[in-house]
């Protein structure tokens, strides 16, 4: 079961004849399509394997071993096994699986292979046999079997995506806009305030903070300072990030705290991307957290404001009285 063909480099350069780097970059058609694409890696069907359930974690840099690895990388593939493994499991596909990383292919990848009954009755279980059954699998191909390969990565994604938090969106757009495209938003406080947005979007007017898509070739880093000096005319430094949110869609949203100069004014700016006769971006405002609705201070649990300086002990004088709308059915 050896992934080819292999590219001639090892160093680091994306290779036209590496097979992972053309998974990653959809050259290669993966049954059922991408599971999850996360910051650095992709989730999916094996394309060469028709096993149902036996998923591939690649590396979307052309990199070889787990040592080349980042820190958040190391973070996010621990993350997604932990998905996939619960997601195999809970979906009865297999009750245990094998992980595999072989380093002598020159791109970076993890195989989860899932142990079915019928490989334990015919092969036994174990890593001896994995290349025995993958040739087996591979011999025995036909449609139906692909088909099936197709409809598990479907099921996987539905139910790796319920492993991680998401709120309830109604249009097309704002699905779009949540889940297809990463995001990165920036927590900005002066004394009690925090720097809002007053925005119209989907049909309703709603306050959120600062920020937006990230574009090709940006970290969530530039990402945030550039759509806040853009839509508040600050510049900022990043004083740490706060929360990520896995969207099922495959995208993340980053939140950060961010410090501004102390004496600049922020300005109401603009979104390029944006009409310019009628933009969404209405105001930009300091406000305090009594000044905004529970739906949209939601949003700013959601993005981490609780660990920000000063707002867990905000929270906690508030007491013991309920004050969550209530829905009388
Ligand atoms: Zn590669």
């Amino acid at each position: 079961m050896e992934i080819k063909p292999v590219c001639g480099s090892a160093s680091g350069n994306t290779s036209a004849e590496c097979i992972g780097c053309d998974i990653v970059s959809g050259k290669v058609n993966i049954p059922g399509g991408i599971i999850h694409s996360g910051r650095s890696v992709i989730l999916a069907a094996d394309p060469h394997i028709p096993i149902p359930g036996f998923l591939v974690i690649t590396a979307k840099r052309h990199i070889q071993s787990f040592a080349e690895l980042t820190k958040e990388e190391r973070s996010e593939i621990g993350d997604i096994l932990s998905c996939a493994e619960k997601a195999l499991k809970e979906l009865h596909i297999a009750d245990e699986i094998t992980l595999v990383q072989e380093e002598r292919s020159c791109h970076f990848h993890i195989w989860i292979f899932p142990v079915h009954p019928w490989i334990r009755k015919h092969f036994g279980t174990g890593i001896q046999h994995l290349r025995e059954v993958s040739q087996y699998a591979a011999a025995h191909a036909d449609e139906s079997i692909w088909h099936k390969v197709s409809d598990t990565a479907a099921e996987i994604r539905r139910c790796f995506g319920s492993h991680m938090p998401q709120a309830h969106f109604v249009t097309d757009k704002e699905t779009e806009y949540v889940y297809q495209r990463s995001r990165s938003v920036a927590v900005v406080i002066r004394g009690c305030r925090i720097l809002m947005e007053r925005v119209f979007y989907f049909g309703h007017e709603f306050f959120t903070l600062p920020g937006g898509g990230i574009e090709e070739g940006e970290t969530p880093e530039q990402a945030v300072l550039r759509e806040l000096k853009e839509e508040c005319g600050l510049d900022g430094t990043i004083l740490r990030p706060l929360a990520v949110q896995y969207k099922s869609g495959g995208s993340a949203e980053y939140s950060f705290e961010v410090s501004v100069p102390e004496g600049q004014e922020a300005i109401t700016g603009y979104d390029p991307e944006e009409p310019v006769d009628n933009p969404p971006l209405k105001e930009v405002l300091w406000m305090k957290l009594d000044e905004i609705c529970e739906r949209d201070r939601a949003f700013l649990w959601h993005y981490g404001l609780m660990a920000v300086n000063g707002f867990f002990n905000e929270i906690k004088s508030w007491g013991d009285e309920l004050s969550y709308p209530r829905h009388d059915t």
